[in-house]
This record gives C-alpha cells, sequence and structure tokens, in this order.
C-alpha cells in the first residue's frame, strides 16, 4: 500500500483532486481510499488531503502521517516546514512551482528519490484565469510517479466535469503531463520518520495591536496567531486613482478588513493582509479597481 498526503489552499480543489485520483486507481483496476480534512473554513487557508492506493483491500482509517508522496497544489505553501512532516526518505514529492522551488524543497531536511515540479498556476491562469491547480496537479503525478495513466484520469476528469470546464481541464491535464519537470537524486528509501521543527519564528503569535486585521487571526492554544493573509495572493489589486472616486465602498466589502484610507485620501490595501480575493474589484462601483496577476507587479 503506497500513502500519500495532498496540500493546497481553500478554493484549489485539493479534496477534489484526491477524489479523482482514487476514481482513476479504481478504473485500473485498483483500491482506493481518500478523505479530508479542513482547518480554518476560508478561502485560500491552508487544506489537506489523504490518499491511499493499494492492490489489495485497504483497511487503515487513519489521516496519512508518513506518506511517500507527496503533492503540494500551491506553490507558497513549499517553505512551510508542516507540510513535509514524517515525508518517508526516498519517496516523491509532486509541487506547483518553478524549477527554484527544487531548492526550496532541498533545503528542509527531507530526502526525496524525485522532485517532480509544474508551474500550475501558470497554466491554470491562461486556461482559465483562476489559480485552481488540481487537475494540473494531477497530470503531474501521473508524469512523476508513472502509477495512473493519463487516460484513467481522463475518464475521472470526465466524470467531474462538464461542457466548457470539462475541455479546459483536459487540457489542463495534458498540460500538466506534459510540462511537468523532474530531478532525481540519491536517495535511499527508508523507514525513519522524519519530524519537523515548527518555525515558531515565522509567526507572531501575540494579539494585533487593534482589531484592524479583524479576519486574519485566530485564537489558538491560548494566543493570537496573526495570519498574513498576503501570502495566499496570486493576483493584487491595483486601484486606478485616475477613476476611483474615494467612495470607501471597496473598504467596507473587503472580508479581511485590509483595505485603508491613506495617502491623498485614496483606498488602498496593506498587501501583506490582502488574499487577493477580488471582491473589492467586483464590488468598487467606478471600476476603478483590476485584479492583476503577482508576478506581474513585481
Ligand atoms: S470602491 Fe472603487 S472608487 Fe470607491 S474608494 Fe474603492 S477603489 Fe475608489
Ligand atoms: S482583493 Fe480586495 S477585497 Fe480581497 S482581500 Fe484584497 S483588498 Fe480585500
Amino acid at each position: 500500500m503506497s500513502e500519500m498526503r495532498l496540500h493546497g489552499r481553500g478554493g484549489q480543489g485539493t479534496v477534489m483532486a484526491a477524489q479523482m485520483l482514487a476514481g482513476a486507481f479504481v478504473e485500473g483496476g485498483k483500491y482506493a481510499s481518500v478523505f479530508p480534512t479542513y482547518g480554518i473554513e476560508r478561502r485560500g487557508s491552508a487544506v489537506l488531503a489523504f490518499a491511499r492506493f493499494s492492490d489489495e483491500p485497504i483497511r487503515e482509517k487513519t489521516r496519512v502521517y508518513y506518506p511517500e508522496y507527496l503533492l503540494v497544489l500551491d506553490p507558497s505553501l513549499l517553505s512551510k516546514s508542516d507540510i513535509y512532516n514524517g515525508f518517508i526518505g526516498g519517496g516523491t514529492i509532486i509541487c506547483c512551482g518553478t524549477e527554484k522551488d527544487v531548492e526550496t524543497i532541498r533545503r528542509f531536511p527531507v530526502r526525496p528519490s524525485r522532485i517532480a515540479v509544474v508551474d500550475g498556476i501558470r497554466i491554470t491562469v491562461e486556461l482559465t484565469g483562476t489559480n485552481i491547480t488540481n487537475v494540473v496537479m494531477l497530470g503531474a503525478f501521473a508524469r512523476a510517479t508513472g502509477l495512473v495513466p493519463l487516460e484513467y484520469l481522463r475518464t475521472s476528469v470526465k466524470e467531474a466535469f462538464h461542457g466548457r470546464i470539462l475541455e479546459k481541464n483536459l487540457e489542463a491535464l495534458q498540460r500538466g503531463y506534459n510540462e511537468t519537470k523532474v530531478f532525481d537524486f540519491e536517495a535511499e528509501r527508508s523507514d525513519v520518520r522524519q519530524e519537523m521543527v515548527f518555525e515558531k519564528e515565522k509567526y507572531a503569535c501575540e494579539a494585533p495591536p487593534e482589531t484592524a486585521y479583524e479576519a486574519a487571526w485566530t485564537l489558538t492554544n491560548d494566543r493570537y496567531l496573526i495570519i498574513r493573509t498576503g501570502e495566499w495572493r496570486f493576483k493584487r489589486p491595483v486601484v486606478d486613482r485616475d477613476g476611483c472616486k474615494k467612495c470607501g465602498w471597496c473598504q467596507i466589502y473587503c472580508p479581511t478588513h485590509c483595505i485603508h484610507q491613506g495617502e491623498a485620501g485614496y483606498y488602498l490595501p496593506d498587501l501583506e493582509y490582502c488574499k487577493g480575493c477580488g471582491i473589492c474589484a467586483n464590488e468598487c462601483p467606478a471600476m476603478a479597481i483590476q485584479m492583476k496577476l503577482e508576478e506581474d507587479c513585481k
């Protein structure tokens, strides 16, 4: 039996990816089981799913603590040590990202024998204008592992989508397969469980000075954990100052409460907390906000 963990962000179809993958294994005559777990119920927050596949019936019902395969649907998660918890030496990491993300992974004390990367965000932005990378990453999984033929994944995708969305997803699957780059490393398979150290310094565990970011902090273990939701973003709002009427409507609608009136009376987002949901752009009566790809703004 092989065990796998999927890491994504709310809205990227992580759970659906696990279900489609299970469907493809079953289509190929294998046994599979999947189930999700949710953290805070919010678009952009971290989401986990677990999958097992085998030639034999699967009796295990627990979460996957020691995955042989990791499938990471969002590049912003690759720098989080938690996702590598328990990863088995000699396993395979398949991630949404670019070649430079291979180095990010190699900085952690994990010993994969294979890392596969595909620029899933770029592909889905080109195909659908979204960051829903689930189907692209299934193509990458097929390419990197050879465990499931692409035709069985196509069958699963056809069961999940219809019409024009189906066409786009079939294209996404194929591009995920074709555009995945595979990097191999010397690494013996090891059953030594690799525990990671929680990187406290990445988080500010203190109460926010004011309730400005009402939706961006949470109480955990009796302490306030400020969530820098800006790292969830793949698009950012850009305000056209010539078109802006300074009405403040965008501030009212922003779910993270991160828009403030600043310089010369314009309402501008704090990018450390703006999660890129696009609600302000939808609600602006003057249509003065455009959502632009992060990498085009750098
Ligand atoms: S809603 Fe639009 S017009 Fe009003 S302040 Fe915000 S950006 Fe300006
Ligand atoms: S995209 Fe707009 S509404 Fe959404 S979090 Fe950013 S500033 Fe707020």
